[in-house]
């Protein structure tokens, strides 16, 4: 096995027992990027001589007998609307092509301060508005499993980057599914913290109630080594909590016995692909087997999930894009006549297709006259999926559910009709509504083609869905099994 198809763990180990440097592992990576990057194209931008230069402040550090943290050394892919000092960071949009932030994003210093290495910057739909990576303004990112099928969205090149060995973990962001999805269509572990669990300081705002950062790994143990390095209160962002430290990889227990898990009978009615359907029932037996209770339940808000967040989600959008508008910072038209020409040329051309119909949708329900009608109905149906979520925890540990609807889908299927690309979310929106956290794990193979499955936990029960992963991963193989990129 080469070091870049090595998880964080294994990594730490080599380096701790000075088998290998940070810098092989690093360059290994690289080299394999320049193998398979032009087939991928998960990245918008490589830092490869900062990268390298980080993973010698490493390696000095080990030759002094330091003693380090469990991402030192590991090159990690970094989704492009996260900010990063000195680097571009564009959001995949004109609007931000020559963006450089004076800042980091907590996450990224928390990263730094563990003494990770950044790969690069992957590709999104722009603005982390989509469901398979088509929207970005740059490139398509292609999946590695098939490389004429979308690798999901928004955070698609993330999950690819991990899928095909172009980094060792990654981060991106989750509005309504965006970590989940991709991850689930590349065969990957990703999770959606509870909102509050990690700071947003330096997400570029989509939607802000809904955001959220979290990671995408090779397995579930490289899942909880990322959840410790960038959880936790920061005084930078309001809706963090404050809570006292857990180290998550004490929940790597192989044991379901006695855990209640229930299924939502609304998530698997809905248009499910026939082989997704067998692969989750498969799971259900095995978790089972495994000792856990397993029952149906009800979920009966499900259907008002897609319609409440987009309302809500498009509504915040609006208001967070309002800033650019070429005056600050960002893309600015300069054939304009005037400042009020100015700006309009500047969003016109600046934006995409889908963030100006967020845009517009959401100006609309928060415009007087619609508000009521639309946008503030939307936060009480909003309420009572919130307490549909409640009420199944008071009775159930977890709830287990498909991710996506299919397995990836093919380039253009889905990228002209908009509500077609909406209803690949139908399964992850409700989680972020609610703010629970919610993983994805490798659940099974439909025609060569990776299927995941969600487990949903009460707010801030991480650990409890890491231990169900762990123990289902334990027992089974999907997760060993890699693409071929041909
Ligand atoms: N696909 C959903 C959307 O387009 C979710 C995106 C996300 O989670 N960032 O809004």
């Amino acid at each position: 096995m080469s070091l870049h198809q090595m998880t964080i763990y294994e990594l730490h180990t080599l380096l701790t027992k000075k088998e290998v440097s940070s810098e092989e592992i690093t360059k290994s990576v690289y080299k394999h990027i320049e193998q398979v990057e032009t087939k991928i194209k998960a990245y918008i931008t490589l830092t490869k001589a900062q990268a390298l230069e980080t993973a010698q402040v490493v390696d000095k550090k080990i030759a002094n007998g330091e003693k380090i943290a469990p991402l030192s050394g590991i090159p990690v892919a970094i989704k492009d609307n996260i900010c990063t000092k000195g680097v571009q960071t564009t959001c995949a949009s004109k609007i931000l092509a020559n963006f450089v932030p004076p800042y980091s994003a907590t996450v990224i210093r928390k990263l730094a301060t563990q003494g990770a290495i950044m790969v690069g910057k992957t590709n999104l739909d722009e603005f982390a508005m989509g469901s398979s990576t088509e929207n970005s303004s740059f490139h398509v990112t292609s999946n590695p499993w098939d490389l004429t099928r979308v690798p999901g969205g928004s955070s698609g090149g993330s999950a690819a980057a991990v899928a095909a060995d172009e980094c060792i973990a990654a981060l991106g962001s989750d509005t309504g599914g965006s970590i989940r999805q991709p991850a689930a269509l590349c065969g990957m572990v990703g999770m959606k913290p509870t909102y509050g669990e990690v700071s947003r300081y330096g997400l570029i705002a989509f939607a802000s109630s809904l955001d959220q950062i979290g990671p995408f790994t090779k397995d579930v143990t490289d899942c909880a080594l990322m959840l410790n390095a960038i959880c936790g209160h920061d005084r930078l962002d309001s809706t963090s909590v404050q809570r006292e430290r857990r180290d998550y990889t004490q929940y790597l227990k192989n044991d379901v016995r006695g855990l209640k898990i229930g299924i939502p009978k609304e998530y698997l009615t809905q248009d499910l692909d026939s082989a997704v359907r067998k692969i989750i029932e498969e799971a259900i037996d095995k978790f089972t087997k495994l000792g856990a209770e397993v029952e149906e339940t009800s979920l009966a808000y499900t259907e008002y999930a897609l319609p409440t967040y987009y309302l809500i989600a498009p509504a915040e959008a609006s208001s967070n894009l309002a800033r650019y508008e070429g005056v600050r910072y960002g893309y600015r038209d300069m054939e304009a006549s005037d400042v009020q020409d100015m700006f309009v040329k500047s969003r016109s051309t600046g934006f995409g297709d889908e963030v100006k119909r967020r845009i517009m949708l959401g100006t609309y329900v928060l415009s007087s006259g619609y508000y009521d009608a639309y946008y503030l109905k939307a936060l009480k149906v909003r309420t009572l999926i919130k307490q549909d979520f409640d009420q199944n925890f008071q009775k159930y540990d977890l709830l287990l559910s498909p991710v996506t609807p299919t397995p990836a889908f093919k380039f253009g299927v889905k990228a002209a009709n908009p509500v077609q690309m909406y209803l690949q979310d139908i399964f992850t929106l409700a989680i972020n509504l609610a703010g629970i956290p919610g993983m994805t794990i490798p659940a099974g193979f439909a025609n060569g083609l990776p299927v995941g499955l969600q487990l949903l936990g009460k707010h801030f029960d991480e650990g409890r869905l890491l231990q169900a992963a762990y123990t289902f991963e334990q027992n089974t193989e999907f997760h060993r099994r890699r693409p071929v990129i041909n």
